[in-house]
């Protein structure tokens, strides 16, 4: 059975004492309650509080994943982060190709498939980001701009290395605005996603591949996304900064 992922992007937010509380409070929160096994919870703090977030990794159900990675392996990359570095502090996850970095650091689909690469190289699974603007969504266009993304991202990928990947559909319309893809929305792209890989790689690997949502999810509408057949968890942004929330979302499967 493929696992429910809830991963939280904090984005650019939070001082290193707001961190440590924001983390202590989910950590409190999480003992309270009864996770299924099944279930990842994963956040992913800014890169300066990596090192604080892994301490309280437990290797199992919670885990920190870094919010970019660099393209490169090392070398003269003023300010980038390598995928080696990530992994020496044992960060198991990295969001890679999120909208916000394709749109204010005009990142490529070629950049994300060599992110993609770095962090497979030193065993860091990738979640990848994917997802269509409005004026995409408005011209019936968000299956072109998905399979091309999934395509130039991902296809590159032999079977083993795709099964480590985790794909976030965020509709970019959706992220940030309050306005959130209706669970049929949702469904519609889960299900052609899971398609592509169908016809690439076989129904089995399709299968195995968590597919997350993001996109003003929050708990009062996670409940009804993540009860679609093909929507495996969630990508949250503006809810995971409060405990409260975010766990509310973790439990809504
Ligand atoms: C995101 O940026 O990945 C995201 C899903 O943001 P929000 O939940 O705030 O829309």
């Amino acid at each position: 059975m493929r696992k429910h992922i809830v991963a939280g992007n904090w984005k650019m937010n939070k001082t290193f004492e707001e961190a440590d509380e924001l983390i202590s409070n989910i950590m409190d929160k999480l003992e309270e309650v009864e996770l299924d096994r099944n279930t990842q919870v994963i956040i992913c703090p800014p890169f300066p509080y990596l090192e604080m977030a892994s301490d309280f990794s437990d290797d199992s159900y919670f885990m920190v994943g870094a919010q970019d990675v660099s393209e490169h392996e090392s070398g003269a990359y003023t300010g980038e982060i390598s995928a080696a570095m990530l992994a020496s502090m044992n960060i198991e996850y990295c969001i890679v190709g999120h909208s916000e970095r394709r749109a204010y650091h005009h990142e490529t689909d070629e950049q994300v498939a060599r992110k993609v690469d770095q962090l497979l190289k030193n065993e860091i699974r990738p979640i990848v980001c994917c997802g269509e603007v409005l004026e995409e969504r408005e011209a019936g266009k968000q299956f072109d701009v998905v399979r091309r993304q999934i395509n130039d991202g991902l296809f590159h990928l032999d079977a083993e290395q795709l099964k480590q990947v985790v794909i976030a559909y965020e509709p970019v319309w959706a992220i940030g605005t309050g306005k959130t893809a209706t669970p049929e929305q949702a469904q519609e792209i889960h299900a052609f996603i899971r398609g592509l890989i169908a016809e690439k790689y076989g129904d089995k690997v399709a299968k195995e591949i968590s597919i997350l949502y993001g996109g003003s999810c929050k708990p009062g509408n996670a409940k009804e996304l993540f009860a679609n057949p093909d929507v495996d968890g969630g990508l949250i942004g503006g809810a995971c900064l409060k405990a409260e929330d975010f766990l509310a979302i973790v439990q809504a499967f």
